[in-house]
């Protein structure tokens, strides 16, 4: 296991990991591995826009491991499981999922992880969560595949701390099913600096995940 750069991922044969923070435990069928006493979970960046987005820009600015990091569009899991690896004892990770279906499976997956708080809310209608989260973030997630989910993620900026570090993945297809990608893309990013966002790196996110691209931002 040879750690990367960013803080608590790891690459073994052109593979992604995450030391479990829960060994034995599964989430999403991924592969254990271990090394040195320690337990490691296979991070596919077909399965995680996160991972995907290590192999596609690696240099890009990584979350601050200590910081708590709010994360719109939870799913099951999948993806908070291996950040919430990554995360140091002292931070949180709040997971937004509006789909009771999905929180249910959250739940259960995220159960024996004590540094995961999920919250089932719309992310649109973040003053709904606002209460919950005590202090700025170091880094604000999103992966929601909805027409409005430009502003979805601009209504969750305030609670980003300064010096944090924002992910935005955007599904063009989920904004517009006929203008050119191009467009969508050149639209989002227009926006994004007109919120006072600096684009600090952005890709288009094949082979991994069609038609999105990759937004890292700063405030
Ligand atoms: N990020 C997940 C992962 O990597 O494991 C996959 C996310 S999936 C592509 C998008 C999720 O966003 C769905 O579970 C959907 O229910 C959720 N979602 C869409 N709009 C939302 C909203 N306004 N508030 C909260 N969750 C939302």
């Amino acid at each position: 296991m040879r750690p990367l750069k960013q803080h608590g991922v790891y690459d073994d044969r052109g593979f992604l990991w995450t030391e479990n923070r829960t060994p034995g435990q599964k989430v999403y069928g991924e592969r254990l591995r271990l090394a040195k006493g320690k337990e490691y979970r296979d991070w596919n960046p077909h399965r995680s826009k996160v991972a995907a987005m290590l192999r596609l820009l690696p240099d890009a600015p990584w979350l601050d491991p200590s910081k708590d990091v709010l994360y719109l569009g939870a799913s099951s899991g999948t993806t908070v499981s291996h950040l919430a690896d990554v995360l140091r004892p002292e931070a949180l990770l709040y997971a937004v999922e509006f789909s009771p279906r999905s929180v249910r499976d959250l739940l259960h997956n995220t159960e024996s992880r004590t540094n995961v708080v999920p919250v089932l809310d719309d992310a649109g209608k973040p003053e709904r969560y606002a209460a919950y989260l005590d202090r700025p973030v170091g880094c604000l997630v999103q992966d929601v595949a909805q027409r409005h989910q430009v502003d979805i993620f601009l209504r969750n900026l305030p609670f980003l701390a300064r010096d944090g570090v924002g992910y935005l993945y955007v599904k063009a297809r989920s904004i517009d099913v006929a203008k050119p990608l191009e467009a969508i893309f050149q639209e989002v990013e227009a926006r994004l600096r007109d919120a006072g966002l600096r684009i600090v790196a952005q890709a288009d996110m094949d082979p991994y995940h069609k038609e999105h691209r990759a937004f890292v931002v700063r405030p």
